[in-house]
């Protein structure tokens, strides 16, 4: 059965009108399982119509009313988490526990928003001259819109949707159209909350609505997530309409591993974090540099065993499946070509997941984990964000060489170092480029309350996701000078006042 999607706009369900529709597919199985409709501008506009109407009320609710919507959505994100992490590996393809993982990291950053009187307290300054205070205050932007990407359908639209509610923002979110069910589910959990209809809407779609977003000056902020050539575009084009916007694009996440690494630790480290989620995580490493050859061939040796005994599936068959298939066809046909261009180029393939198949689900976009060794930097492989479940590995002779790769790479979301060498960990924390380091943890994803973002080609703008900039982000502050009549000098003035 086919599941025609819909958008969310004024708290109903409206059906699409553009004619205009996206396939949905069951990864496992290749089977298009839903429609998703791609708004035209017409229904963007006229979801921001209906934001714009409702916001100063949600903007006029007391501080604490706004903080207990966002408690009572917690509660519902606990009552449906299987619901919704079903949703997710159904769409998505990710195990079970990786989709209710997906839900948990956008609840911590609900809670986190639950603290949001507390994080807009503005700041005062009193007798700033005789009679005179002053004081900052942050206020809604107004209208505020997320664009966000396939592989985390429910994390990142709440890392978008919760902290510009809570500033008291309406919200217009241009979910993936690859995964639709759960941003929906989202919005109608914080319907049930108690979000007046109308403060956040779904709009699903691709380039025509993004663009009716980024041109529409309804709207104030924009937060986008998504590959990095995407995240540049909506960047430019947001910016250029006077918006203010902030764009997470993609990685190239380096782990160096020391000789004096734990080698059973690294290993464990880098099958989950470079496997897990079947590479389809902006924070998986994407490439190992063993520092020394006797470190490389430990570290393949031990290394290649584990990855040949990955268990790959969909996420019906238990939760003790590794990961499962690629998005769709056409990522695991990009990324396949990456792999045999790898090869091509004269990388040696330790592991070739290429001929992995599932019996009776043949038509999935099952790729099985590949593991090269002796990359150089000039191979596509190097260069290219690969996105799926093929891990790198770039010799180096020296730590130096080692860093100066990290350092040199575009991107620069996310990179760890497995050392017990307390100096060159520190060095390395010190001189990197990079927006989220690890010592001796491979995924360092910062928790709610700190913030999130990369550096170089994977972030831009100023500010990151959640944590205190988040509200920064979502609000505006306005500084007032008040003087009162007891303070008020007789005569006028028509220059600046100088120090006497
Ligand atoms: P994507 O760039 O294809 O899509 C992201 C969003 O942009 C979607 O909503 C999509 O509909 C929209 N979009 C796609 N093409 C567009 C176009 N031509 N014009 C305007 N809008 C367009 O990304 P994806 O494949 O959904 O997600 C994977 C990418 O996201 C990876 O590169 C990954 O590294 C990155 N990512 C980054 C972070 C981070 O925080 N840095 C987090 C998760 C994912």
């Amino acid at each position: 059965m086919t599941t025609e999607h819909t958008h969310l706009i004024g708290g109903k369900h409206v059906k699409g009108t553009s004619g205009r529709f996206s396939d949905v597919f069951n990864p496992a199985t290749g089977e298009v399982h839903g429609k998703c409709p791609l708004a035209s501008a017409e229904e963007v506009r006229h979801a921001i119509e209906v934001a714009k109407a409702a916001q100063p009320g949600w903007a006029a609710f007391n501080q604490q009313r706004r903080a207990r919507v966002m408690m009572e959505f917690v509660r519902l994100l606990h009552r449906d988490m299987d619901k919704l992490a079903e949703a997710i590996s159904r769409e998505h393809g990710k195990t079970f526990p990786d989709a209710q993982g997906d839900v948990q990291r956008g609840l911590e950053v609900a809670e986190f928003c639950i603290a949001t009187p507390h994080l807009l307290k503005g700041e005062y300054s009193d007798s700033v001259s005789p009679g005179m205070d002053m004081f900052s205050m942050r206020q809604p932007i107004g209208v505020a819109a997320g664009i966000t990407p396939f592989n985390f359908p429910a994390m990142i639209p709440m890392w978008k949707f919760c902290p510009a509610l809570s500033c008291g923002n309406a919200f217009i979110l241009k979910p993936s159209e690859r995964d639709p069910s759960a941003p929906l589910m989202l919005a109608e959990m914080m319907i049930e909350a108690g979000l007046p209809e109308g403060v956040l809407n779904v709009v699903n779609g691709d380039k025509v609505a993004v663009d009716a977003i980024l041109d529409d000056t309804d709207i104030g902020a924009v937060g986008f997530v998504g590959s990095t050539p995407i995240a540049h575009y909506v960047y430019s084009r947001g910016t250029a309409a006077g918006k203010r916007v902030q764009c997470f694009g993609g990685a190239k996440n380096h782990m160096i591993v020391m000789p004096d690494a734990d080698m059973g630790q690294t290993v464990d480290a880098l099958i989950g974090s470079a496997y897990g989620a079947a590479g389809e995580r902006c924070m998986a490493v994407a490439v190992a540099v063993p520092v020394g050859d006797d470190t490389a061939d430990r570290l393949i040796d031990k290394l290649a065993p584990r990855v040949e005994n990955l268990k790959i599936g969909p996420y019906t068959a238990g939760n003790d499946v590794d990961f499962g298939p690629l998005v769709t066809r056409a990522a695991y046909d990009r990324i396949r070509g990456l792999v045999d261009s790898g090869v091509e180029q004269g990388a040696r393939l330790a592991v070739d997941g290429r001929g992995f198949s599932l019996q009776g689900y043949e038509g999935g976009n099952f790729l099985g984990g590949c593991l090269f060794d002796h990359v150089t930097t000039d191979m596509e492989i190097y260069k290219e964000e690969i996105f799926g479940p093929v891990l790198c590995t770039v010799r180096a002779k020296t730590y130096e060489e080692a860093v100066g790769l990290a350092v040199d790479n575009e991107y620069g979301n996310g990179t760890a170092i497995f050392t017990r060498d307390g100096d060159t960990a520190r060095d390395f924390i010190t001189r990197i480029n990079v927006g989220m380091v690890g010592v001796n943890v491979p995924i360092p994803v910062p928790l709610a309350y700190h913030t999130f973002g990369g550096w170089k080609a994977s972030h831009f703008g100023d500010l990151n996701q959640h944590g205190p900039d988040a509200f920064r982000f979502y609000t505006r502050t306005k500084t007032v000078t008040v003087r009162w009549p007891s303070g008020v000098k007789e005569g006028s003035q028509f220059s600046f006042p100088v120090m006497e």
